[in-house]
């Protein structure tokens, strides 16, 4: 891509990583074309502003609506002049060459074959990194960490397994336009759990500021306008905090309710094929139905898992057919209503 320098800074680079050799070796019998285990990274504006915001996505292989959605956020940057960023930008579409890997190949993107631990739940940070398979985890969180660790704001950018837009913030705040997703899960202070890398970076980096995971519609498909239409609201919210300096034009109405609560998420009680009785971001009253499991053998009787309170279901899972104890929905608990007011 076209690098641009001014006062010796940078203004937009592109950068890569290059996993090491071992590395390459265990990824099997792919490894020829080299480019896909490289982690690529674009750096906009200059170094030395003091808001410096991270932006990464498709750490699960499977979610690649985010990375089409980030690179064509990377069009409408570049196309940005140099003198309206007011901010350091890393831009990282793609951050888990493992993931890809094992998506690409085997059809799973969420879990580290070798451990079967959640790509977005271990960050062993410090620790040495190892060419084991086991120790993926461990290298993946070193290599972000070497990616991020100057930055003071954060946007992970995910996509459900299925399910409608929602984001997960440590703060929700009403002078904030939150990508115009309703739907918001707030952490509150860090607690000893994390749910995921950007809530372990928030307890972990007292230096950040913000750390906000967003999960992008997958219940549509990735047509090139809803992939335009994300980018742009990213792009909007860069723009709304002051990352980037340009006035915006207020043609394109975004929502300002929030709803602002916790996740509950509800388990599969025995095996079988999953009927929903929802549809994703309808609201939900407490007692009703949310799905039933038929059982395979058609015989036996099957009850109802009924909502414990009010809420907004806003992802379920990918597979129709479940095994006992399995994730079947997680539904969004509304602790208030927020009205923004930018
Ligand atoms: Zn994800």
């Amino acid at each position: 891509m076209k690098k641009q320098t001014y006062d010796s800074e940078i203004y937009n680079e592109s950068k890569k990583i290059i996993l090491n050799e071992n590395y390459q070796k265990g990824m099997g019998k792919n490894t020829s074309n080299i480019d896909n285990y490289m982690i690529h990274y674009f750096d906009f504006g200059r170094k030395r502003n003091k808001n410096k915001i991270y932006i990464q996505s498709q750490l699960h292989g499977n979610e690649t609506f985010s990375t089409l959605v980030i690179l064509e956020l990377k069009k409408l940057l570049e196309k940005t002049p140099n003198r309206y960023f007011n901010s350091f930008i890393r831009l990282v579409p793609r951050i888990n060459p493992y993931s890809w890997h094992e998506y690409l190949y085997n059809g799973n993107g969420r879990l580290n074959p070798a451990n079967g631990k959640d790509w977005n739940r271990s960050f062993e940070w410090g620790q040495s990194i190892s060419d084991n398979s086991f120790d993926r985890n461990t290298t993946l969180s070193n290599l972000t960490f070497s990616l991020i660790k100057d930055f003071n704001f954060i946007w992970d950018i995910h996509t459900p397994e299925n399910g409608i837009e929602h984001l997960y913030c440590n703060h929700f705040s009403t002078d904030k336009s939150y990508f115009g997703i309703e739907n918001i899960i707030e952490y509150g202070e860090p607690t000893i759990y994390s749910l995921d890398e950007a809530c372990t970076r928030l307890q972990k980096q007292l230096n950040i500021n913000e750390a906000i995971t967003i999960e992008l519609p997958s219940h549509i498909h990735a047509q090139a306008k809803n992939v335009l239409f994300w980018a742009d609201r990213l792009y909007r919210e860069l723009i709304s905090r002051g990352f980037v300096h340009l006035k915006i034009d207020n043609h394109v109405p975004i929502t300002r309710k929030f709803r602002v609560g916790q996740w509950v998420d509800y388990y599969a009680d025995k095996s079988g094929i999953i009927q929903y009785n929802f549809e994703l971001g309808e609201l939900i009253q407490t007692g009703a139905e949310l799905f039933n499991i038929i059982p395979f053998d058609y015989i036996n009787d099957f009850y109802p898992t009924k909502n414990t309170f009010e809420g907004y279901p806003i992802c379920i899972r990918s597979k129709s057919m479940v095994d006992k104890g399995n994730w079947v929905v997680r539904v969004l608990k509304v602790d208030r209503y927020e009205y923004s007011t930018t």
